[in-house]
Parts: structure tokens; C-alpha cells; sequence
């Protein structure tokens, strides 16, 4: 078990833990709702479950050291490295065992896992979604606390998917939810933008220009400037509809469309 950003006054436990198979990953998916969380006084973790190399101008060294100052960017508390191997990544107990064990050890009240098939990126993706789900299940389970390092059993509360924007699939989720990024979108750029293995210039104008699309569109469905799209893995249930709808911060944001002072009004 290698760490990035173990730091020496480490939070015993985590309120949300961000789950995705490479060191950039979390930082595209969901870099802008991180920071907002730290901002918001919540203590987050990022799990990485492979090191992310090789890659043709990376290495171990320089991966771990983007990595860490992509953490000190976004102020995320704790960043692991699970040290899973990248490329053949797959979904096997052995990896279930291995994460699990650092959710037990963490305790969050959320995971958030990267999700989808990326048949046009790494295969790595699906299967780190597969591992994290059967780890969040593993977590939780009794008598065999020998496969999690003696580690005490934990359930975990709520999981919520980060999908990938070049996902394959055409999904019908049963609840999506925007986060509002405008006031950390360029402190996720940031944090990309410090993988300079990854990203030449030219790839990073690339990139910086698909996240700009992408939260531009999320966000502008919700009447924000740029957002970060969520889904879960069952509907939102309540007991107060006002209170769900209105959020508890007054902030389900109606929808603004361009040009809506010109279209007819009741
Ligand atoms: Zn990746």
C-alpha cells in the first residue's frame, strides 16, 4: 500500500470518498464537486486504484507527484493509492478484498464511483466501477475480517455514480442531480492541469475545452454556469416534497433557459 498526501494529522474517517481507476480520473469526473466539498468543511478522500502507468511520457514517480499536488489544489484531506494493476485492471475478489478494506478503514458516509463503459478509453474504468460496488457490498460483511486485515465490518450509507462524459451506454437513471462548480471550475482545470504525463499543451486545450462543454451543458440545465453530473442507483426518496424540491439551502435552481425573457408567459 503505497499513499500520496497521507498527511500527519489524517482523518480517522471520511464523509465522501471519490473511487476511480486512475490518478486524473476524479480530478475530470468530479475535480470541481471535491473542492466545493472541502470549502463546505467536509473532510473527502480520494482512492486511486492503480498508479496509471505506464503510459508513453509517464512514470511511477510522476504520476504519485501530479497526483499529490492535484490533492493540495483541489484541498482534498487524504489521497491512497490502492496499488491495483493498471491496464489489466479487473474485477476479481482479491481487489474487492483490497478496497474494501480501506472503505472499512475510512468509514465514509459516501463513496462516489466513476462509472461506465469507455470502449473508446481504457477498460480499466468499467471494471474499477465493478470493483468499488462489490467492495462497498464487501464492507459491510461479517465473519471474514481475515480478508480485510482484521478491519471491523462497515456499511456504507449511500453510493453515488460520477459517469464518465465519453460513456458508451444510453442511460435512463432513476435520479440525476447537478452539483454546482462555478465558483471551483478553475481550481479543477487546475488540478488537470498538473498532469503534465498526460497532457502536452495541445491535449490540455483539448481536454480543458471538452470539461468547459460538458459542465457548461450540465450546469446550464440547472440554471448554473458550469456543473458536475451525478446519478444514483436508485431514485431520491423523501417524506417532504417542499423540502426536496427547495433543497435545504434553497437551491434546486429553477431552470434558465437563453431567451426566456422572450417567450410568452402565462
Ligand atoms: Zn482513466
Amino acid at each position: 500500500m503505497s499513499a500520496t498526501g497521507s498527511l500527519p494529522s489524517e482523518p480517522e474517517r471520511l464523509d465522501v470518498i471519490a473511487v476511480a481507476p486512475h490518478p486524473d480520473d476524479v480530478e475530470i469526473l468530479c475535480g470541481g464537486t471535491l473542492a466545493k466539498l472541502v470549502l463546505l468543511g467536509y473532510q473527502v478522500g480520494i482512492f486511486d486504484l492503480t498508479n496509471g502507468e505506464p503510459t508513453p511520457r509517464g512514470s511511477v514517480e510522476k504520476r504519485l507527484a501530479e497526483a499529490e499536488q492535484a490533492r493540495r489544489i483541489l484541498g482534498v484531506q487524504v489521497r491512497k493509492n490502492i496499488d491495483l494493476p493498471n491496464r489489466v485492471l479487473m474485477d476479481c475478489p482479491e481487489n474487492r478484498f483490497r478496497l474494501a478494506t480501506e472503505f472499512r478503514r475510512y468509514r465514509p458516509g459516501i463513496i462516489l464511483v466513476a462509472y461506465g463503459r469507455t470502449p473508446a478509453a481504457s477498460p480499466d474504468h468499467y471494471q474499477g466501477q465493478l470493483i468499488a460496488e462489490a467492495a462497498r457490498f464487501y464492507s459491510q460483511l461479517t465473519r471474514w475480517d481475515d480478508r480485510f486485515g482484521h478491519t471491523a465490518p462497515y456499511r456504507i450509507p449511500h453510493l453515488v455514480y460520477v459517469p464518465f462524459p465519453f460513456d458508451a451506454e444510453n442511460r435512463h437513471w432513476h435520479s440525476q442531480f447537478v452539483i454546482d462548480i462555478t465558483d471551483t471550475i478553475e481550481q479543477k482545470l487546475a488540478a488537470i492541469r498538473v498532469y503534465e504525463s498526460q497532457f502536452d499543451a495541445s491535449r490540455f486545450q483539448r481536454v480543458e475545452h471538452m470539461i468547459r462543454s460538458v459542465n457548461g451543458y450540465h450546469g446550464a440545465r440547472c440554471g448554473f454556469h458550469y456543473g458536475e453530473l451525478f446519478a444514483l442507483p436508485a431514485p431520491v426518496g423523501a417524506t417532504d416534497l417542499v423540502q426536496l424540491v427547495h433543497g435545504s439551502k434553497g437551491s434546486l435552481a429553477p431552470v434558465q433557459l437563453p431567451g426566456k425573457d422572450h417567450l410568452p408567459t402565462g
